[in-house]
């Protein structure tokens, strides 16, 4: 395994890599861009191709290529390390050769597939498509395509192309009959994609409203999918995820829709976090995926009864799990395609008016039942506390039960009573959709300007007898690496190598971040001025620290003394003299370091 990320780091450039994803600019001798990872105007994302290393000096995210493609494809590093493989051109050397070569094989011909259907794209086709409002960009960025009114004619295409048909089968694109024929027919097709981009399976939409179809029956189904296949599962499957990723993280939300088009034509107008479920459902395995993007949710659902009921448990599930989640105000019957065609650059805004469930709720329910009866007042009442009582968050909770209180002339009181009372459905599985928990240390003020002083001092070794004094008084690590660093005369790789390796990857933060600090500042950046200052202040911070210390010892030792029994705690009487004393000094060294 260590040996696999070696190879592959020696093989890979880190500029090459990162730049697959976000636009670098050089800067000096790094590349900078804005980060992908929070939004910011200005570009405080680093990349340094010398050290192979990145890091985002606006929110603190950093490191090598693994990190850098876990992070921004949401995965984990083993599959981060598969993609890396891949780009590096190394075979894995754990990986079950047998499965992988399944899979592999499945992928190229979904590959094959989608290349088919985009060249069957015919006029008539690309006439229905324009109608409903798609332009020939997203046409091509989304690979649809065109299933031909044939039985065979993509099954001969790939047998030409040297697939067998048991693998055609078990990638889910022909089905056996008497004999076997293709799945998808005169259909419009929708390449689905994974996370990564890579075609897993069809969707496509009967054409036999514009094509006259001799092999597909125009009442068999509007709409037919792959099936199940190793490399597609619908219950884990949001179509246009890998295009939407990066958005949804970058606004921190994602707008659910139902169907293909209704993701495609707000894509093209511009709202890019947007993905469909493919279905009104919202499954356990989506809301885990969605978890590690974002913690809001938009639904743009087709909200009529039927509909609603269909998605009401995932939006449980959703709530459950610590989702907030909020419902697009569509005109009944219309959905975001219709929408988007007949106002186009209105999508975004309606989506800023989204309201938070509860609300919707509250609407509905209100406009069904007669909120002045005793059996309306009931039926409203149970209803919304049930949903009420689902929600996590004990403030909105009260904020619910005042505004149904005051909806139904009935007090908090007797809501909150009738609201104990209520049952909710357990959902045991929804604990296991748990973002994972980011292990980022809150660094004290003396630490963060500690890291600035080491940085500028790697960049300029001369000064680092000037500095000994504070160096002193820095935490251990940054006293190890500067120590390490004088004594290989600042030859950075000399200094990685004499350093414990858990220490490298801070040393190459410390010099990306002096390259950073000395970018940001200009050409009239003094450093030797810059060091000075910042020493004054750890000084500063470092007695700070001290004297809260001492308070805080002062404190107990006062506390002793009174529990103590009188003519007791002479000891205790004695050290409260010194700790006085000290703490005057510390204070007197704060006076004077203020002064000057
Ligand atoms: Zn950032």
């Amino acid at each position: 395994m260590t040996d696999n990320v070696q190879q592959i780091k020696e093989r890979l450039n880190i500029t090459d890599v990162i730049s697959g994803y976000i636009r670098l600019q050089k800067a000096g001798v790094n590349h900078r861009a804005l980060c992908p990872f929070h939004n910011e105007k200005t570009p405080s994302f680093m990349v340094s191709p010398s050290r192979q290393s990145w890091h985002c000096f606006g929110c603190g995210e950093g490191g090598d290529i693994f990190t850098f493609v876990e992070k921004i494809e949401n995965i984990e590093f083993k599959d981060a390390l598969k993609i890396l493989a891949e780009k590096a051109g190394i075979v894995l050397q754990r990986d079950d050769p047998k499965l992988r070569s399944e899979k592999d094989h499945l992928y190229e011909i979904c590959e094959k597939a989608a290349q088919f259907f985009t060249q069957q794209l015919n006029n008539p086709i690309i006439n229905y498509l324009h109608n409903r409002g798609l332009n020939d960009e997203t046409i091509d960025e989304w690979r649809l395509g065109y299933a031909p009114d044939s039985w065979d004619l993509l099954l001969l295409f790939l047998k030409r192309n040297g697939y067998k048909e048991n693998e055609m089968e078990r990638a889910g694109l022909i089905l056996k009959g008497e004999k076997y024929h293709d799945r998808f027919r005169n259909r419009l097709i929708f390449p689905i994609f994974d996370a990564n981009g890579r075609a897993v399976a069809f969707s496509g939409r009967i054409m036999n409203d514009v094509v006259p179809s001799k092999t597909e029956y125009a009442d068999s189904g509007k709409y037919i999918n792959s099936p199940e296949t190793i490399l597609y599962s619908k219950s884990r499957m949001l179509y246009g995820l890998d295009k939407a990723k990066i958005e949804i993280k970058k606004k921190d939300k994602a707008i659910l829709v139902e169907g293909q088009m209704d993701a495609l034509l707000p894509w093209q107008d511009g709202v890019k976090n947007i993905i469909a479920t493919s279905g009104t459902a919202l499954t356990e395995d989506q809301l885990i995926i969605l978890k590690r993007l974002t913690n809001n949710l938009i639904l743009a659902f087709d909200m009529d009864e039927a509909g609603f009921r269909a998605t009401k448990r995932g939006v449980d599930l959703a709530q459950n799990s610590g989702f907030n989640i909020s419902v697009l105000g569509l005109a009944e019957g219309k959905d975001p395609a219709d929408f988007v065609k007949e106002q186009p650059k209105e999508f975004e805004k309606i989506i800023q008016s989204a309201e938070p469930i509860m609300a919707y709720y509250f609407n509905q329910i209100l406009k069904k039942f007669d909120s002045k009866a005793l059996e309306g007042k009931k039926f409203i009442a149970i209803t919304l506390l049930s949903e009420i009582k689902r929600l996590p968050s004990a403030m909105e909770r009260s904020h619910w039960i005042r505004e149904l209180s005051l909806k139904l002339g009935v007090s908090e009181n007797d809501l909150e009573e009738e609201m104990e009372q209520i049952e909710l459905e357990s959902f045991n599985s929804a604990k296991s959709i748990e973002a994972p928990i980011k292990q980022t240390d809150v660094k004290t003020r003396k630490e963060i300007l500690s890291e600035r002083l080491l940085a500028l001092l790697l960049k300029t070794p001369e000064l680092i007898n000037q500095a000994a004094k504070t160096i002193s008084i820095l935490p251990p690590k940054y006293f190890e690496l500067l120590s390490s660093f004088s004594s290989n005369q600042g030859n950075f790789s000399n200094v990685r190598m004499a350093l414990p390796p858990h220490l490298r990857p801070y040393l190459d933060f410390l010099f990306l971040m002096a390259d950073y600090e000395l970018e940001k500042s200009g050409p009239d950046f003094n450093i030797g001025e810059q060091v000075e200052s910042l020493m004054k202040e750890i000084e500063k911070e470092h007695y700070k620290e001290l004297k809260q210390k001492i308070s805080q010892e002062i404190k107990k030792q006062e506390n002793a003394i009174l529990i103590s029994s009188s003519g007791e705690g002479f000891e205790e009487n004695e050290k409260l003299t010194s700790l006085s004393k000290e703490l005057q000094n510390i204070s007197e060294k704060l006076n004077i370091l203020s002064k000057n």
